[in-house]
């Protein structure tokens, strides 16, 4: 197998950016779709892996380079599974994520009035390599945990002050970056492809 030696990370993200740059090996060359100035593409699979290819096929076939592109989200099982693959859109139009933890916490609060530590939530991500000969693999990551009823913490991005992995007590957004990125959705997804950058 050849070995991945550049690529470009398929996100405008700067948190999962900056995640999946730590975990990939040092000596590859990484490229971000902001130097081209490319915008992501529209987000409409139905599935995490349907998005996560969307966006890898995209940034490879404008740029000619393999694309590692990341599609993941919260699923929260007091809300049926939302947001789901609409993670991001539920911090509205400017990704705020304020507004989406709010909005996580009322509809929570529609459900049960008091659901302290008493929920199950994961979060997941679909790694996808596409590369320009038109081949791709995908790989899914999944680590379990539950809602906070408070926002802790500064770290991280996104949901991270919400969510609390089985086994801690501390949200993501509490924990030291390394920590999470060594017991995280992304983490596990990566393990499985890692063999196409070693
Ligand atoms: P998308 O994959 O671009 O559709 O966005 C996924 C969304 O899920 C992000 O914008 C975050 O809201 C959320 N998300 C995914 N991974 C994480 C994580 O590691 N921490 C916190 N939030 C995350």
């Amino acid at each position: 197998m050849k070995k991945i030696k550049e690529i470009i990370i398929g996100t405008n993200n700067d948190g999962k950016y900056r995640e999946i740059r730590a975990l990939l090996p040092k000596k590859i060359k990484k490229y971000t779709p902001k130097k081209f100035k490319i915008a992501e593409p529209k987000e409409n699979g139905k599935s995490f892996k349907e998005n996560s290819f969307i966006k890898a096929s995209y940034f490879s076939k404008k740029t000619k380079l393999v694309c590692l592109s990341d599609d993941s989200g919260l699923e929260i099982d007091t809300l049926k599974g939302a947001p789901g693959i609409y993670s991001a859109r539920w911090g509205g139009k400017k990704k705020n994520f304020n507004v989406a933890i709010n909005k996580i916490f009322k509809e929570m609060k529609k459900i049960k009035k008091k659901w302290k530590h008493k929920n199950k939530a994961r979060f997941i991500c679909c790694l996808t390599i596409f590369w320009p000969n038109g081949k791709s693999y995908s790989s899914i990551g999944i680590v379990k945990g539950k809602i906070s009823d408070k926002k802790k913490g500064k770290k991280g991005f996104g949901y991270d002050p919400i969510f609390i992995p089985n086994g801690y007590k501390k949200t993501f957004g509490e924990m030291n970056l390394k920590l999470k990125m060594s017991i995280d959705h992304r983490y596990k997804a990566y393990l499985k492809i890692k063999n196409f950058f070693n």
